[in-house]
C-alpha cells in the first residue's frame, strides 16, 4: 500500500491524503476490506485492500495502530470499466451529438424497425431524459423470424412490446416504451423526431398528413425497401420546405426520383394459405436500418443533405437518381 500511496502522491498529493484518510477511517470502523475506485480526469483505476487485523481492538485502538499496518498491507488491483450512459453512447462517435435527451417515435417494428430500434438505442435513444416510443399493433408470426431482429421466443407476441423487452435487457437505463396499437390510435405527444419504418406508402402519407394537421412541425424520416430487395431508401424531412414521400411523384403517380434504370422486378412469394408477401433477405432490412441511422446521425450533426438517399442492395441494377434533396411539391395532398 505504501508504494501505491507514494505513486499517487507524485500525481496528486491531495488525492493521496484523501485516500489514506479514508482507509484509516475504515480501519477505525474495523471494516474487513476497502474497495477504492479512483476517478481521474483521464481515467480511473481501482484496487481492494484487506484492513482489519484484529477484530477485538476498539475503534480507537484500531486507529492508533492502523497506519503502519495499512502501509504494509497488500494491494489487489482490479479492472474497471466505464458503463455510464454518456460514455457508452459516445465512445464510438467521439464529439458527435447522440440521441440522448430526444423524444423519438419509431412507427413500425417490423423487419426494418426491429434492427433500426437497436441502432437508435446504441446511438443514445432513451437516455438522459429522452424517450423512444416503439409503435406497432402487429404480432410477430413464427414465419417472420427469418428477417426480424426478434427470435422465435417472441412468436405470437406483439412486436412493439417484445422489442421493448428485448432492448431493455441490453440497455436497462434507456427509457423505452412499446405501444401495441395502430399508429392512428397512438398518443405520441411532443416529438423531436418521428421515424416511419412501416414501409407502407399509404400509411406514410397519412402520417405526414397527421403531422401537417397538428400545426407543429415535427422532423421525420421515412425508410423503406424498393421492390424485392433491389434497393433501400430513406427520406428526411427536417423542415417545412422539404418534400415528403408524396412529393416524390407527380399527381398522376409518375415517379420524379426513380430508383433504378431497369424495370423493377415484380416478385411475390407465399407458402400454403399464407398471404403473398414481397421476399427479400434480412440483410436488405439491415441495410435500410443502417441508412436511416446514418441519416439520423447526420441530422443531429447539422448536415442533413442529401435528404433522399438510395443504396442498391441487389447486383445487376444501376441507380437512376443520385442522392439529392426533394423539394416540397405545391398542392401535395400530404404535406401542403
Ligand atoms: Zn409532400
Amino acid at each position: 500500500m505504501n508504494e501505491l500511496l507514494r505513486w499517487q502522491e507524485l500525481l496528486d498529493p491531495k488525492a493521496r491524503r484523501d485516500m489514506e484518510q479514508q482507509l484509516l477511517r475504515a480501519c477505525a470502523r474495523r471494516k474487513r476490506m476497502a474497495l477504492c475506485v479512483v476517478k481521474t480526469p483521464r481515467t480511473q483505476y481501482a484496487f481492494w485492500v484487506p484492513l482489519t487485523k484484529d477484530q477485538k481492538q476498539s475503534p480507537a485502538q484500531a486507529l492508533a495502530t492502523a497506519r503502519p499496518w495499512l502501509l504494509a498491507a497488500k494491494v489487489y488491483p482490479m479492472t474497471t470499466a466505464r458503463i455510464d450512459d454518456d460514455y457508452v453512447s459516445q465512445r464510438n462517435t467521439p464529439g458527435k451529438t447522440t440521441l440522448a435527451g430526444k423524444r423519438i417515435a419509431l412507427i413500425g417494428c417490423g423487419t426494418i424497425g426491429g434492427y433500426l430500434a437497436e441502432l437508435l438505442v446504441k446511438a443514445g435513444a432513451g437516455l438522459d431524459g429522452g424517450e423512444l416510443l416503439l409503435v406497432d399493433h402487429d404480432i410477430l408470426m413464427p414465419q417472420n423470424v427469418g428477417r426480424h431482429s426478434l427470435g422465435l421466443h417472441y412468436a405470437l407476441k406483439n412486436k412493439a412490446t417484445s422489442l421493448k423487452t428485448e432492448l431493455a435487457l441490453g440497455a436497462p437505463t434507456a427509457n423505452l416504451r412499446g405501444l401495441p396499437v395502430k399508429v392512428q390510435e397512438a398518443g405520441l405527444g411532443t416529438l423531436d423526431l418521428l421515424i416511419d419504418a412501416t414501409g407502407e406508402e399509404g400509411l406514410s402519407s397519412q402520417l405526414t398528413r397527421r403531422l401537417s394537421d397538428s400545426g407543429k412541425f415535427v422532423p421525420s424520416l421515412t425508410t423503406w425497401v424498393e421492390g424485392p430487395g433491389v434497393a433501400v431508401r430513406a427520406l428526411l424531412r427536417d423542415s417545412q420546405d422539404q418534400g415528403c414521400i408524396r412529393c416524390m411523384c407527380k399527381a398522376h403517380g409518375e415517379q420524379l426520383f426513380p430508383v433504378v434504370q431497369e424495370a423493377m422486378p415484380d416478385e411475390l412469394a407465399g407458402h400454403g394459405c399464407e398471404s403473398l408477401y414481397v421476399p427479400f433477405p434480412a440483410t436488405v432490412s439491415i441495410h435500410a436500418a443502417c441508412l436511416a441511422a446514418d441519416m439520423v446521425s447526420d441530422w443531429l450533426a447539422g448536415t442533413p443533405a442529401p435528404r433522399l438517399r438510395t443504396a442498391l442492395t441487389r447486383r445487376g441494377f444501376i441507380k437512376a437518381t443520385e442522392d439529392t434533396d426533394v423539394p416540397r411539391r405545391e398542392n401535395c395532398p400530404a404535406c401542403s
